[in-house]
Formats: C-alpha cells, sequence, structure tokens
C-alpha cells in the first residue's frame, strides 16, 4: 500500500510548526486511541498512521531529512507498526506534566517512563537516601555504612517474570491508557501490565511476573571532604532493578551536615568568633585559636584592635570537593568587657580613664554592620 505523505496524514502544511503538529496529532491519536476503539481496524490504522507520521515530523532531524527526501530520507526511522516510542511523548501530549513528573516520579516510584518507552522495559525506580553527617566528617569526608531496600533482579525467574511473555493486549505495548473523555483525556499508567508494556502466561511465582524481587542491602558509601547540606551523591544503578530489560534506577544520597556549635559555614568558608580582653585589644598579643581541622592555630592580634574587626585566615575553610583548594576562616574579633570588677579593678579602670580621657558627648562614627 502506497504510503500517504507525513503532512496530509497530519493536516498540516510544510510550514507548521512543531506547536500545529503536536496538536494536529494529538487531535488524530485521541480520536483514534486503540483503547477508546477496541477492534476498530481503521482507527488503529489511523492511529498508527499518525503516529509515524508524528514522529517524523515531531524531530527537527528527520523532518529535514523528509522534506528533502521523502521516505526514503526516513527509512528505518519509522514505520513497520513500530511506533511505540512515540509514546514517549505521551504524557506531555496528553496533558501530563511532562519534565517534572519524570523527576518526580523517578524519586518516588512509578517509573520512568520515557526509558521505558525507548527500551523496551520500564526502567528502575531512583531511590532518595537521607544521611545526616557530623561537622568534622564534612571536614574530613567519612565512609558510611547505609542500609536500604530496593527491587533487584528476582533470582527464581532470572529477571523474565516468567514464561510466555508477550505484548500488553489493553496497551499495545506502550504501558500508558488514556482516561477521561474529550479534550481532557490523560495518560495513565496501563492497569492490565502495571506499565510495563507486556505480560507473562505462566509468571514466576516468586515475583508473580515482576521480574524483580525487593531486598535489603548495606553499602558502604564513601563521602568526599567538603560535602555540605544539599550534596547529592548519586550510586549509579543502585536504585530499583528495571524490568524487562529497562535501564536500573540510580540511588541518590541527599547529604545533611550537622551544625556545629561554634563555626558557621558559609560554603566553604567558616567563620569563628572569637573575644579578646580589653588590654589583649589595646596592646596587641598573640592568641591560639581552633581551626575545624581540630588543629590550633596562633592569631596575631595588632595592637589597636577594634571590636568587630574580622581577620582572614587564608586555605583554612572547608576543602573543595575532590580539589586540594580550600576555603578560608574568618575570625571575628568581639572585644569582651568584664561584667564583673574587684574594688581594685574599679580604682585601676578609673585611673585608667583619667590617663585616656573621657568625653560625655562622644562623635559618631560611620556606621557599619
Ligand atoms: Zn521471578
Ligand atoms: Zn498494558
Amino acid at each position: 500500500m502506497a504510503k500517504r505523505d507525513y503532512y496530509e496524514v497530519l493536516g498540516v502544511s510544510k510550514t507548521a510548526t512543531q506547536d500545529e503538529i503536536k496538536k494536529a496529532y494529538r487531535k488524530i491519536a485521541l480520536a483514534n486511541h486503540p483503547d477508546t476503539h477496541p477492534n476498530d481496524k481503521e482507527a488503529e490504522e489511523r492511529f498508527k498512521e499518525a503516529s509515524e507520521a508524528y514522529e517524523i515530523l515531531s524531530d527537527e532531524k528527520k523532518r529535514r531529512n523528509y522534506d528533502q527526501f521523502g521516505f526514503a530520507g526516513v527509512e528505518g526511522a519509522a514505520g513497520a507498526g513500530n511506533y511505540s516510542n512515540v509514546y514517549r511523548d505521551f504524557s506531555d501530549i496528553f496533558g501530563g506534566a511532562g519534565g517534572f513528573s519524570d523527576i518526580f516520579e523517578s524519586f518516588f516510584g512509578g517509573g520512568r517512563r520515557g526509558a521505558s518507552a525507548r527500551s523496551g522495559g520500564r526502567a528502575g525506580s531512583s531511590l532518595r537516601y537521607e544521611l545526616t553527617i557530623d561537622f568534622n566528617e564534612a571536614v574530613t569526608g567519612c565512609k558510611k555504612e547505609i542500609s536500604f531496600a530496593h527491587k533487584v533482579k528476582c533470582e527464581t525467574c532470572n529477571g523474565t517474570g516468567g514464561s510466555g511473555r508477550r505484548t500488553c493486549p489493553t496497551c499495545h505495548g506502550s504501558g500508558q491508557v488514556a482516561r477521561g473523555s474529550g479534550f481532557f483525556q490523560v495518560a495513565t499508567t496501563c492497569p492490565t501490565c502495571q506499565g510495563t508494556g507486556s505480560i507473562v502466561d505462566n509468571p514466576c511465582s516468586s515475583c508473580h511476573g515482576s521480574g524483580t524481587t525487593r531486598k535489603s542491602e548495606k553499602l558502604m558509601v564513601t563521602i568526599p571532604a567538603g560535602v555540605e547540606t544539599g550534596s547529592r551523591l548519586t550510586l549509579r544503578g543502585k536504585g530499583d532493578a528495571g524490568e524487562n530489560g529497562g535501564p536500573d534506577g540510580d540511588l541518590y544520597i541527599f547529604i545533611t551536615v550537622r551544625d556545629d556549635k561554634y563555626f558557621v559555614r558559609e560554603e566553604q568558608d567558616v567563620y569563628l568568633q572569637i573575644p579578646i580582653s580589653f588590654s589583649q585589644a589595646v596592646l596587641g598579643t598573640d592568641i591560639y585559636v581552633p581551626t575545624i581541622d581540630g588543629t590550633e592555630l596562633k592569631v596575631a592580634i595588632p595592637a589597636g584592635t577594634q571590636s568587630g574587626k574580622i581577620l582572614r585566615l587564608k586555605g583554612k575553610g572547608f576543602p573543595y570537593i575532590n580539589s586540594s583548594q580550600r576555603g578560608n576562616m574568618y575570625l571575628k574579633i568581639v572585644v569582651e568587657v568584664p561584667r564583673h570588677v574587684s574594688l581594685k579593678g574599679r580604682k585601676l579602670i578609673k585611673e585608667l580613664a583619667d590617663e585616656l580621657g573621657e568625653s560625655e558627648r562622644p562623635t559618631p562614627m560611620e556606621y557599619e554592620d
């Protein structure tokens, strides 16, 4: 049978925009979808024809080849009833949440529909693991054992799910069906095959046909030095196993770093507030301050240091991940005023005041944070 021109199939002009092409296809696909027209061969043909046309025209590169060389330009790219990869765009076409749902579902179960259509099997879900570590573990890096449960390939059936696997008759392999009526149809997971696109006649007794079983696992994870709250590690393929040859999901480790009592972190820099006495500030001195490495650092306080002065200690902050570079440490000097003074102390301070001179009307100074 001679093939109809793809533009003619969708009823759009040769200069149609992607939006027009999508709209035209959506209309035809909804009107002829096999789920809403069971056993209607003509509707199925129209559906396949439109799907093939859409697959080519929605892809700029394939569309260019088709425009230039006709069907010969896209041979093998579509056709032979193989319109399964068109379904990759179905959540989009049928008003699904698109990219967002892809990310969302991959974290919270449900599988990645997109990947499933491309590979023929359903992709395993990616999993999220929350890991809290101590402040100093983030400085040095650490190893942590985590235990989690994920789906693995069923050992009884070696992941096949059983014998007699065939394309799901309800969704024709897409794993999705259209629900609702008229314009407001949305794609949902096929209830017959649970989105896998195929069913088995003799399901495996261990996994009931899914090809995967749940398993608890312990893993030793290496946390690099320098991580902060919100850092994410990816363990490729350690999420749920894919079904029917679909790719395995990943395991994402989301890190939370506990606060330190004194050190405040700002990216790779750290801030520390240190009190000194009035006389130390006036005369200058050497003090010893703790670092995030657990060592002590000798710091020279210059004579005449004002309260609030910030000293920079270069390279004493957090290490950058996988780098020998480090952030800085900032030391905020606070001149402490004694709250309780002995009688002798009061006398000496009064003497000092007479020596230094005081004003009842101090001159304002420029405001500083
Ligand atoms: Zn099994
Ligand atoms: Zn199905």
